[in-house]
């Protein structure tokens, strides 16, 4: 591989990661939690996170609540709190601002920071600019993150997961070639499993491998953001930070509590009405709409009652989504049964006009359900059964960057 940047060329990229982030704030809100298998999504009825400890027993995102709790009765089930969660993380961004101006947020708990050039100015190498941001996140926040610095955005994130957690790695221009003989194709950031199964067909079994293919064997074979990765993997910075990007919005919610808790049918009804509006009008400000609902009520005993819906026509206007709240409340309301808490959630978020184009495109009802199904298969076939939804938010929002197949968006919620 012939890559020849001297250091004062080269730049030099943060990217950082939090070490389960949302059972991180857990325990940082409740220290008495610390090395105890913990997991989050008791409101979702799926596990949303999970401590190091709860992943020690077999645990993975996804399994369902009620199977957790026959399996593994010892482990503790908290509902998310999305707000301290979004706190944490601006809380969290800030440090890094301490340090470098261009930080460009990319999830609710990962960012990158562009360092080049700083070191004169802070009096600190790189590698100490990092010792210091992760020291003052787990002083003053509670929290440990992974940190990885490199030459590129591609190469950080390699870098980041090479040690977890709390760890901190650095991948200097002469070492690229041994991390990346470590990482197998499809752990790069933006190779998505299609892609990875294409290349692995071609030999392709690490990023080394991809590494030492030539610039025409790359532009005959592959699209133009794996290009991209491609330069970037070999050291060259293409990827710009953009310090005003945000998250992708793919889901919103709102809940409200109150004291004392009440079976008051119409004033839980009013409450989550109140919910509904706060979340559409979010949603507006994006011009985004929901594809499906998610509501829960939480009793007095903490216990969660829970009902998902898609929309066959996705809106965010507040009227007809109560309306069908109204429906499904109902069943979950129960006689002389106390509640103290609300919440809706507005979920699988597209831009207005992408879900009526996109997926609902069809002019009598049959049709339209056919053309979503065919278009349903056709993004599983092409992205995986998980990204669906999220794949076209992603497209739609022309987020920038890799195109439809980024590793981490099924997992990157950010709860307003
Ligand atoms: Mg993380």
């Amino acid at each position: 591989m012939a890559v020849f940047l001297n250091r004062s060329q080269s730049k030099m990229i943060l990217h950082m990661d939090g070490d389960a982030f949302f059972v991180g704030v857990e325990v940082a809100k409740n220290p008495k939690l610390k090395g105890l298998p913990v997991v989050t999504g008791q409101e979702k009825g799926i596990v949303t996170a999970l401590s190091y400890e709860a992943k020690a027993l077999g645990i993975s995102r996804g399994m369902p609540v009620f199977r957790l709790k026959k399996l593994y009765p010892k482990v503790i089930i908290l509902p998310g709190d999305y707000k301290s969660y979004a706190d944490y993380s601006s809380k969290m961004f800030d440090i890094v601002r301490r340090y470098a101006d261009d930080v460009e947020e990319y999830s609710i708990d990962e960012c990158f920071a562009d360092l080049t050039g700083l070191e004169p100015p802070l009096k600190m190498t790189y590698r100490q600019m990092a010792e210091r941001i992760k020291k003052e996140i787990t002083e003053e926040l509670g929290l440990t993150v992974s940190v990885g610095l490199a030459p590129t955005k591609v190469l950080a994130k390699v870098a980041s997961k090479h040690q977890k957690p709390d760890g901190l790695t650095v991948i200097g221009q002469d070492e690229i070639g041994k991390y990346l003989s470590e990482t197998p194709i499809g752990k790069i950031w933006g190779i998505g499993a299609q892609t990875s199964v294409a290349m692995m067909k071609k030999g392709i079994k690490t990023a080394q491998d991809f590494v030492m293919k030539d610039v025409s064997w790359v532009r005959e074979h592959l699209s133009k953001p794996h290009e991209a990765i491609w330069q970037e993997l070999r050291g060259v910075s293409v990827m710009e930070l953009d310090p005003h990007s945000k998250t992708e919005y793919s889901s919103m919610q709102r809940t409200r509590s109150f004291h004392p808790a009440t079976n008051d049918e119409v004033f839980l009804l009013s409450q989550f009405s109140k919910n509904m509006e706060e979340a559409c009008a979010k949603a507006r400000h994006f011009k985004l709409v929901p594809k499906a609902v998610s509501i829960f009520l939480k009793t007095r005993d903490f216990q969660y009652i829970n009902r998902s819906f898609n929309l066959i026509s996705p809106t965010n206007t507040p009227e007809p989504l109560m309306a069908l709240v109204r429906e499904h409340f109902k069943g979950m309301h129960m006689k002389g049964v106390l509640y103290r808490t609300t919440g809706v959630s507005l979920l699988g978020l597209v831009p207005e006009g992408a879900a009526q184009n996109d997926l609902f495109g069809g002019t009598d009802r049959a049709h339209k359900f056919e053309a979503v199904h065919k278009q349903i298969d056709k993004l599983e076939e092409k992205h995986g059964k998980r990204m669906v939804y999220l794949a076209s938010t992603h497209d739609a929002l022309k987020s920038k960057g890799l195109g439809t197949e980024m590793e981490d968006l099924d997992r990157d919620l950010l709860f307003l």
